[in-house]
């Protein structure tokens, strides 16, 4: 089933969901089967998975020259959203990205999407590659996520690359996209942002999901900015807890957000990490009420790792 029909089948009612990483390369799936198994008592209508470009790493020889591998450290986006679907009988929605993907692969990933009767996709650009101080598209690949959605957005209505494919069968693909309540850090104010999030919709999205954010008046100020400019999809807001003093630097430099003045303050008092993890869950317990209670479609958690604090979070909350 597609996300957009379970927040219409939910009538109005907040739906939980989740976002899980692959394991590192060499982890098997076992991980990932404990960390949905603990979570599927809150009966989450789809789990989204996310997707990892190839990194280059830098290797010095003996010579004293480094020689450049590409390793791609978090594969298996797509089979273990197939796993998930045949395991829990719950929609995975594995994320699709622009960068290290010609459009040709693009296409044939979507293919196998398709045939595993996965109709769900997140489509996004990606970042820069580490050591890179830009995104790179590959060469004949996507430069920014609407063009992801648009190809998308083709093949649903039966178009290939491949022009001489008159028939083709349409795919019907659910198709999201990221928005940014804080802006993204490329863009050069809210209002730009904004524009290219509408003409992502405008192209075929069907909902957004938001980046972290700590303050709900900038989800609600988004989701009314977006509803000013016409964009009328679900607005799923992304949450994740803070749990160690080290994200108060590493999670804006990250995520380019900012943390509201109380929850920094309270941090920077607590005497160790137990202490910030208590706050960081309490601060999105509080969070995760108040968006339930504006009426959100879904609180959508990433949970980078760490189920057992998101759990805590889900169970004060439900
Ligand atoms: P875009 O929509 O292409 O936007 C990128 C920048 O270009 C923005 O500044 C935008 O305003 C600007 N822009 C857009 N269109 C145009 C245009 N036509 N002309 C000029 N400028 C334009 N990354 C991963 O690698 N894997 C993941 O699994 C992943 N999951 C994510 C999930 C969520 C919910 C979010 C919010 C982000 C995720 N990311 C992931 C990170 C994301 O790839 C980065 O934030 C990336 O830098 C931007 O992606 P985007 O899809 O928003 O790009």
């Amino acid at each position: 089933m597609k996300v957009t029909e379970h927040f219409e089948k939910a009538k109005g009612e907040t739906l939980i969901s989740f976002e899980i990483l692959p394991p590192l390369k060499g982890g098997g799936m076992q991980a990932i089967f404990n960390t949905l198994d603990s979570l599927m008592e809150f009966k989450p209508p789809f789990v989204d998975v996310t997707y990892h470009r190839e990194e280059f790493l830098y290797k010095k020889r003996p010579s004293g020259y480094y020689e450049k591998t590409a390793i791609r450290k978090r594969p298996g986006t797509v089979g273990i959203c197939a796993a998930i679907m045949h395991r829990y009988g719950v929609d995975a929605v594995p994320h699709l990205i622009c960068g290290g993907f010609s459009i040709e692969e693009t296409e044939n990933a979507l293919i196998d999407l398709n045939f595993l009767g996965i109709n769900n996709v997140l489509a996004l650009r990606g970042d820069a590659r580490q050591f890179e101080d830009r995104f790179v598209p590959e060469d004949n690949g996507h430069h920014h996520a609407i063009d992801l959605v648009r190809q998308i957005e083709e093949m649903n209505n039966g178009k290939y690359l491949d022009a001489s494919i008159t028939n083709g069968e349409p795919t019907d693909f659910c198709i999201g996209v990221a928005g940014y309540p804080e802006k993204h850090f490329e863009s050069p104010n809210l209002a730009a942002d904004l524009q290219f999030t509408k003409a992502k919709v405008d192209a075929g999205a069907h909902y957004i999901v938001t980046q972290m954010f700590f303050d709900n008046k900038k989800y609600f100020k988004f989701v009314a900015d977006c509803r000013e400019a016409g964009i009328n999809v679900p607005i799923v807001p992304g949450l994740k807890p803070i749990t160690k003093k080290s994200q108060l630097n590493a999670i804006p430099r990250k995520f380019f957000i900012d943390f509201p003045d109380t929850l920094v303050s309270e941090i920077m008092k607590a005497k160790d990490d137990q202490a910030v993890r208590q706050i960081g869950v309490e601060w999105s317990i509080e969070q995760s009420k108040e968006l339930k209670a504006a009426g959100v479609p879904c609180l959508h958690y990433y949970t980078m790792g760490d189920n057992n604090t998101v759990k805590t979070i889900v169970q004060a909350v439900i």
